[in-house]
């Protein structure tokens, strides 16, 4: 069952047969897969949709690997952007180089695909948790992703999907603000027009299922910028 839109993975390869192969295995997990065949094109696609995760090939044409990563990680909206380099070059050298720039993980090549499907779910769990069907914890709050259920001080409660996959995108990050923008393209996804004031609607009704059996309201409006759990 889904959870809301699926993780989103950039495949950044100038090899068009690894690229290939990579895409497959990783649509065939259930990742939504986008592909870049050269640096420049690969900010693009970060600057417009926010993967993620990145595998991030090293030697690429026009912007290299190790650019891009530092790139991703010297600026606030990506830094905490999972990035696997991918590395023909096999030097311990290289490796720490990559590791000393950011990258949360470095494989070389050749490389064992199911090896590397297990890395992406591993860094994928840490930041998109409910999507690799973890449960998910705030307070008295428990949102378990494979049977759908929510339980709030041990009492079932019953929400309606849009606010099942709201409550997951909270849990996933509390303390977080969310803004409208981000709410909508990780609860509705990206490719579907809806309002932003249709979240206010999503968020009014999960704040009511929350408390209606007591307890106080966990989520916090923050004027101007969105919304918060805890
Ligand atoms: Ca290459």
């Amino acid at each position: 069952m889904s959870n809301g839109p699926q993780p989103v993975v950039l495949v950044v390869e100038d090899e068009a047969a690894q690229r290939e192969v990579l895409a497959y295995n990783l649509a065939a997990q259930g990742y939504e897969v986008l592909t870049a065949d050269e640096g420049e094109r690969a900010l693009e696609i970060i600057a417009e949709t926010s993967p993620d995760l990145v595998l991030l090939d090293w030697m690429l044409p026009n912007v290299s690997g190790i650019e891009i990563c530092r790139r991703l990680k010297s600026r606030a909206e990506t830094r905490e952007t999972p990035v696997i380099m991918l590395s023909a070059r096999g030097e311990e050298a290289d490796r720490v180089r990559g590791l000393d720039i950011g990258a949360d993980d470095y494989v070389t090549k050749p490389y064992s695909l199911a090896e590397l499907m297990a890395r992406v779910k591993t860094q994928l769990r840490r930041v998109r948790p409910a999507a690799v069907g973890r449960h998910l914890t705030f307070e008295d709050i428990v949102l378990d992703p494979e049977t759908h259920r929510v339980t709030r001080g041990g009492q079932e409660i019953k929400l309606g999907p849009t606010e099942f996959r709201l409550l997951a995108t909270f849990l996933e990050r509390p303390g977080r603000v969310f803004t409208r923008e981000l709410l909508l393209d990780r609860v509705w996804g990206r490719d579907v027009y809806v309002d932003t004031r249709t979240v206010d609607v999503h968020v009014g009704r999960l704040r009511k299922a929350l408390t209606t059996q007591g307890g106080t309201d966990p989520l916090r409006t923050v004027r101007g910028a969105g919304y918060a759990l805890g």
